[in-house]
């Protein structure tokens, strides 16, 4: 049986062209206006330093950047590491600063591809998305160097400095770079901008706007990291869909939806969410640009100094994940700020639990203030937002993680696994087609085809239900990935690193529940000689520290090793994880 459902919002007009046009487009019949919106309008604010960037700014330092791109030697603008790229790419490897806009709409001026990679890699992952990508040019933050210059040398490049932009931010901020002597040599990126500006950014109008304008890295279903394919399109289309639901935007000029969505009110972003994850990327970066809506910048979260931000900005909507309303439930410093300005809490990205929901209110409340704590729900292949709950629905429909999106079809399927995936009634897995679905994995047509029906449904691997009013909720996932803090781990990788011990024969890796961190990744290990009952500790410890050094932190194995005589699988000698859930397997240690 399928269940088949269509927005009930009345759809929205979407457009074909650059991201950047989308955005910071100019027009001669108002040139006072930069993407719709005056240009002398706050874009970006550094929480640390309250410098601020306006949108005319924000369109100028990024068409300079373009300027100095377009016009770096020849071979770094053509020449990939191998892959096969239509386009040049840049990756990004940088904790969230005031520049990574800069960087991000100044490679999209230039008509580059972006990369976005997780600061918190090694060189080893790094290394994999950096060649997977066919990444041409690489802005870094000057604290992550040092990574970087390891995973180049690891490859023998021979024009390291040629390819390296060290993304420093005191020519903007005044506070001075942490210069260290190893950045000598690096091209620095102020050294790219305040020369000349390219007059008009690369267009993608009509057919080009299918062209890939951004690479972040999701395991999908199953398997390791791939390059999901996200084009101009599917970008300027979740703006404009991610739009009338978004909670206090400015004017809403659909009135039906605006009856769903609330009044419109000015609105001030805030978020702890890395840049790097397209979450992060779009609610943050993009649609704030969009909506002409400042979004205050962060880097990391330190809960006394994001509430102090929070009250110096007005912030009126948070944008968080799980782990960070679980927090925010038990703080006691909600207290000692003025946070009347937040209207709005939304938590994506990981399931949250309705108790934390309420205790998140009933802490506000506390407090004096009204806040409505919604969810959104959304994959990075779907770029990435699928349901928002409406604001006014918040406590109504608490757990719910709302409604489709306009122009949004969704399905819950229930005949493709063969698997019995849950116990709830109407219970399938949630398939989603529209123009914000990935143009599929990079390199990779199989992946492509099994995440993509011939007839475009892309197949989430979340298990959802809907209910008679159209508000759907996340029950499950049939997919192996497991969510830490927000991040993805995806056990394939875990796994085969694994495998490369010397002292483990087999082994699968699953997510164990968590009340802070939504999942921690257990290794269920199979040693390849017999363990003393003695020794058994200090051997799944050995394994633990092992896999500690050689992944990026939110991978570490935090829900411990379990050393198992076999690892359950199916004829095909497919991992049956669910069986592992219990672990009806018996136990030789537990850490
Ligand atoms: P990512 O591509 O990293 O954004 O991960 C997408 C996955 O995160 C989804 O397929 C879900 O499994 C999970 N996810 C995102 N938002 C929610 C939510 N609100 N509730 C439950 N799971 C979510």
């Amino acid at each position: 049986v399928n269940t088949e459902f269509m927005s009930s919002l009345p759809p929205v007009p979407l457009a074909r062209r650059s991201v950047f046009t989308h955005l910071l487009g100019t027009s001669s019949h108002a040139p006072h206006l930069v993407g719709g919106f005056p240009a002398s309008s706050p874009a970006f604010i550094d929480a640390a330093t309250g410098v601020t960037i306006s949108r005319g700014q924000l369109r100028s330092l990024t068409l300079q950047l373009a300027h100095s791109l377009i016009n770096l030697p020849e071979p770094l603008r053509h020449r990939g590491n191998g892959a096969t790229t239509t386009r040049p790419t840049v990756l990004i490897l940088s904790p969230n600063s005031i520049v990574w806009p800069i960087m991000l709409l100044g490679a999209s001026a230039a008509g580059y591809t972006t990369t976005l990679a997780n600061s918190g890699y090694n060189s080893e992952e790094l290394k994999h998305q950096y060649i997977d990508a066919g990444a041409h040019l690489i802005f870094v933050h000057p604290s992550l160097l040092d990574t970087v210059k390891k995973m180049l040398t690891s490859i023998s490049c021979s024009d390291m400095h040629a390819r390296v932009i060290v993304a420093t931010s005191g020519w903007l901020t005044g506070v001075p770079d942490n210069e260290t002597p190893d950045m000598s040599g690096f091209t620095r990126l102020e050294n790219l901008i305040g020369r000349r500006q390219l007059p008009s950014e690369v267009k993608f109008d009509g057919e080009r706007s299918e062209e890939t304008a951004y690479l972040c890295y999701s395991s999908g279903t199953t398997g390791t990291p791939k390059g999901v394919q996200t084009t101009h399109y599917n970008i300027t289309s979740t703006i404009n869909m991610a739009r009338p639901l978004w909670p206090n935007t400015r004017p809403c000029l659909v009135p039906s939806i605006a009856e769903v969505a609330g009044p419109e009110q000015p609105d001030v972003a805030l978020g702890p969410l890395p840049y790097f994850h397209i979450y992060g990327m779009v609610k943050l970066i993009l649609l704030p640009i969009a909506l002409c809506t400042p979004s205050v910048v962060l880097s990391g979260f330190v809960p006394e100094t994001f509430l102090k931000a929070v009250e110096k900005y007005c912030v009126t909507s948070l944008l968080l994940v799980p782990p960070i309303l679980n927090v925010f439930a038990r703080l006691e410093a909600i207290n000692k700020y003025d946070l009347s300005s937040v209207r709005t809490i939304i938590s994506a990205a990981a399931p949250l639990n309705s108790n934390i929901i309420f205790a998140v209110k009933t802490r506000f409340e506390r407090a004096g203030f009204n806040v409505a704590v919604i969810q959104g729900y959304g994959l990075t292949e779907t770029s990435p937002t699928v349901f928002v709950l409406p604001n006014k629905y918040a406590y109504r429909h608490a757990g719910s993680v709302g409604l489709a999106i306009p122009n949004l079809e969704v399905r819950l399927a229930r005949e493709d696994s063969g698997e019995v995936l849950t116990d709830i009634e109407g219970a399938g897995e949630l398939w989603v087609r529209g123009p914000n679905v990935m143009k599929g994995y990079l390199n990779n047509p199989s992946a492509t085809a099994e995440a993509i029906t011939d007839d475009g449904w892309f197949k989430t691997g979340d298990i959802a239900v809907c209910n008679a009013e159209g508000f759907f909720t996340i029950v499950d996932r049939r997919k192996e990935l497991i969510k830490y803090k927000g991040f993805q781990v995806p056990p394939a990788e875990l796994e085969s690193l694994l495998l490369q011990h010397p002292n483990v024969t087999d082994a699968a890796v699953i997510g164990v529940p968590s009340k802070e961190a939504t999942e921690l990744p257990r290794a269920y290990v199979v040693p390849a000689r017999t363990i003393k009952k003695e020794e058994t500790a200090t051997f799944a410890l050995g394994i633990q520290e092992w896999v500690t050094q050689k992944v990026a932190p939110h991978k570490k194995l935090r829900g411990g090793i379990v050393l198992v005589q076999q690892i359950p699988k199916s004829a095909s000698g497919k991992i049956l994880r669910r069986q592992l859930r219990p672990c009806p397997v018996p136990d030789i240690n537990c850490v």
